[in-house]
């Protein structure tokens, strides 16, 4: 199946289902995808298939292209309601990724004081104390957390280096609160294996971790874009909500999307 890969270090502005108008920022290179998982799902492909042979945006490149983005904006008319950190894989890999963040934040005071700015992260590096300390930072740091089940991270995260789930969710608990927790629900299979995370074993020991975590909210949601794997598929609507009402009903608030 057809992936996407993004221009860097700037697109956009993008419509996101859970963002609004979402300018993207691309740390990544914009021939392929780096990232430290390779998730079975990834919009960007298998990093095997996408291997870059450039390499990242330097922080004044990312610096001049947001700027001249904003500025053309301000000229258009045109609002981001978001600034997004996303794209060709982990942004938070990128060595000056807390000097853009603070860059990130002077321009969008400068040129849209409203705008949020928002990381998307699948946590793997939220130990290094400056990373930890740029997240802090934004307004929206979502990190990803499929599943609290190491065989179930190591089949469809697939995480490049050994992933600590412990270490993860202290990580995660570092924050005080000042995360959104990002789950994909999904199911079918792979190489024959069923990957469906929506039954009572993966979603029970979620919300268990969840609640430890203590996030402002969390967001859920299913397979919406082409995927590098054929055979996997939405979950239901009807499952999405019944986790989304489970996980409100513990006092966090919690979004679905479909
Ligand atoms: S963490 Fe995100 S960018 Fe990395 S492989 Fe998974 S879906 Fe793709």
């Amino acid at each position: 199946m057809s992936t996407v890969i993004y221009p860097s270090p700037i697109f956009g502005p993008v419509h996101s289902r859970r963002l609004g108008v979402s300018l993207g920022v691309n740390l990544l290179p914009p021939d392929g995808k780096s990232c430290t998982f390779d998730c079975i799902y990834c919009e960007c492909g298998f990093n095997k298939d996408h291997r870059p042979k450039q390499g990242l945006p330097s922080r004044e490149q990312v610096a001049t292209a947001l700027e001249e983005k904003l500025k053309a904006m301000t000229a258009d008319g045109l609002s981001p309601d978001v600034i997004t950190f996303a794209g060709n894989g982990e942004p938070t890999i990128h060595p000056h990724f807390a000097e853009i963040i603070d860059d990130t934040i002077a321009l969008r005071d400068k040129y849209f004081p409203n705008a949020k700015v928002s990381v998307l992260s699948n946590a793997t590096m939220i130990h290094k104390k400056n990373v930890h300390d740029a997240l802090m930072k934004t307004d929206n740091n979502i990190l990803k957390l499929d599943t609290v089940d190491p065989a179930y991270i190591n089949e469809i995260d697939r995480p490049l280096h050994t992933y600590c789930l412990d270490r993860i969710i202290d990580g995660m608990k570092s924050f005080n609160g000042h995360l959104v927790i990002q789950t994909m629900f999904m199911k079918g299979t792979i190489d024959g294996k069923d990957v469906d995370n929506t039954g009572e074993e993966y979603v029970g020991p979620w919300i268990t971790a969840v609640k430890e975590i203590k996030p402002e909210e969390v967001m859920i949601y299913t397979i919406d874009r082409e995927t590098p794997t054929g055979t996997l598929a939405k979950a239901s609507p009807e499952e999405l909500d019944s986790i989304r009402d489970r996980v409100i009903a513990e006092g966090i608030p919690c979004i679905a999307s479909y």
